[in-house]
């Protein structure tokens, strides 16, 4: 399967049990926005518990605000994104389908990488044992053309990039005969800034209420820096973390829930002495690696991607990449971003925003080193990690979802093995033990393997069966989601098996 087929697939997958629909499905789809159904929101809802509990709890000098998404418009023109939060776009005249310019060339550039992938993987299969891979690229003549033509494109990309030159971008499509993915024509017209913040009218008819959707949640925390750090009585170094919606009318509608317009954030600000920034941007680098590898999703599948090319306001600048099924791709930012946010909220509004270090006898505009993860890609991270087709044993095959057992969305599941007997009445003392303390399942419709077949579909780490030795001695078989094993235990032992492997706090040890 590719990696391409296994996406539809998940995306699939994700719809048929309630993890993700299109939202306004029913008059047929809004494009790039997303509702999360009843499974979905469970699983959302760990991560961001996963996410909040590792910031405002193992830190002790981190604390969490809950802002609005509308903001005072200046707001927006401190934080630079009025005048500077643009995407280059280009229509096809044909299609009318309108796309981001960078990401035609960088489609294109991809395309070219799996083109060398493919005379890799053929001398692969054609020399065996005694392939060379790298004198293999050194070589081959067709390698080498598409590297050299890779190499080219690339750096006029960058050059535009760097410039921000528009025609530059026009001229890189043009000369690459890049079409309309619909049209399938070259009819392209010219390349135009956009701005990506959505807005609306306030109460009044005044050009001035211009109120905008916050495209990040970040502003937030910067606008109340100075009543968090009162009120808490916060010394520097201090961070503030928040979790909350953001919105950008993003013109590449693809990729499912990887860019949406409406979407999630968990960003953490933290405050720290100007000149002591790259030592706390390391300490964050490795702190949220951490978070990320302790799932247990495999280390292999993060890395990092230093930036060359720095936004304005950075001073060092990393992403957190992860493996998904259409490569490595931005899962989380992280971002010194000097003190650019609180200066200029300090000129524009007047109002003094300044820490006195009693340390150094000193006041100044704190620096800040701005962690950044959208939910909904971390979501995406897990699912389509966890999704796999298995090829048992009896020659069937078993769709599960591996997901790491305390973000999972339903931890146990309980099954009486048939609908008589006494059976659901003793199964309904069983969830009476559990329900207090974990996200539980009842089904007592079809077969027992049918059951077990749905759980492992929304990946439940547990289910729990009752049988007619339950009635006579108590226990109950336990059967793990990841081995299939099946035990025989003691019901009153289920609450300690159960949350060793599901609680939050068993994950959160692990930092
Ligand atoms: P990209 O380059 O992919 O557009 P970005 O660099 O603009 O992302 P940031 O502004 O750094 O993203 O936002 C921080 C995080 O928010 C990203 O790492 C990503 O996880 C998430 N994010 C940003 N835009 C979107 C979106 N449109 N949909 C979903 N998540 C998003």
């Amino acid at each position: 399967m590719t990696q391409d087929e296994l996406f539809k697939i998940l995306v699939a997958h994700c719809k048929e049990y309630g993890f993700i629909f299109p939202s306004s499905e029913i008059y047929d789809g809004l494009a790039a926005v997303y509702d999360y159904g009843q499974m979905g929101v469970e699983l959302k809802n760990n991560i961001k518990r996963y996410w909040w509990e590792a910031m405002t709890r193992l830190n002790e000098n981190v604390v969490g605000i809950d802002s609005c998404v509308f903001m005072h418009p200046k707001t927006w023109v401190a934080s630079g994104h009025v005048a500077a939060f643009n995407d280059p776009l280009i229509d096809n005249k044909d299609s009318k389908k309108r796309y981001r310019a960078d990401v035609l060339i960088e489609d294109y550039l991809s395309k070219i990488e799996e083109k060398i992938q493919k005379e890799v993987d053929k001398g692969r299969k054609r020399f065996g044992d005694a392939f060379d891979e790298a004198k293999f690229k050194e070589t081959n003549p067709n390698v080498l053309r598409e590297k050299a033509h890779y190499d080219e494109v690339h750096a006029r990309y960058k050059a535009a990039e760097d410039a921000n030159d528009l025609e530059a971008y026009r001229q890189i499509i043009l000369d690459c005969g890049i079409v309309c993915p619909i049209s399938g024509t070259k009819n392209w017209t010219e390349v135009r800034q956009f701005n990506l913040m959505f807005s609306t009218q306030g109460s009044t008819t005044n050009a001035d209420d211009k109120l905008y959707l916050r495209p990040e949640t970040a502003q937030g925390i910067f606008v109340e820096y100075l009543n968090v750090q009162k009120t808490g009585r916060m010394k520097i170094p201090f961070g503030i973390a928040q979790i909350g919606k953001a919105f950008r009318n993003e013109i590449v509608a693809r990729q499912f829930i990887f860019r949406m317009k409406e979407f999630e954030q968990m960003e953490m600000e933290f405050f720290v002495r100007p000149g002591t920034e790259m030592e706390w941007f390391r300490a964050w680098k490795e702190n949220r690696m951490k978070w990320h590898v302790n799932l247990g999703m495999g280390a292999e599948n993060y890395r990092f991607h230093d930036h060359e090319k720095l936004a304005h306001y950075a001073n060092a600048a990393t992403d957190i990449e992860f493996h998904f099924p259409f490569g490595f791709k931005e899962l989380e930012g992280i971002h010194s971003r000097t003190d650019f946010d609180l200066g200029n909220h300090q000129k524009l509004s007047g109002k003094k925003i300044q820490y006195y270090d009693p340390e150094t006898g000193e006041s100044y505009v704190p620096y800040c080193v701005e962690t950044s993860i959208g939910v909904d890609r971390m979501f995406l991270a897990v699912l389509s990690h966890s999704y796999k087709q298995e090829q048992l044993e009896n020659g069937e095959t078993r769709v599960v979802l591996s997901i790491p057992a305390p973000l999972a969305p339903v931890k146990v599941a309980i099954l009486p093995l048939v609908k008589k007997d006494g059976l659901p009445e003793k199964a309904q003392e069983v969830v009476d033990l559990l329900k207090y303390d974990f996200a539980y399942q009842y089904d007592e419709k079809d077969s027992i393997g049918k059951r077990y077949r749905r759980q492992d579909a929304v990946g439940t780490p547990f289910c729990v069966t009752v049988d007619h030795d339950t009635l006579a001695d108590g226990t109950v078989t336990l059967r793990d989601r990841d081995t299939m094993e099946q035990t025989r235990v003691k019901i009153e032992d289920l609450p300690a098996i159960i949350g060793a492997k599901v609680n939050m706090s068993n994950l959160l040890r692990g930092l």
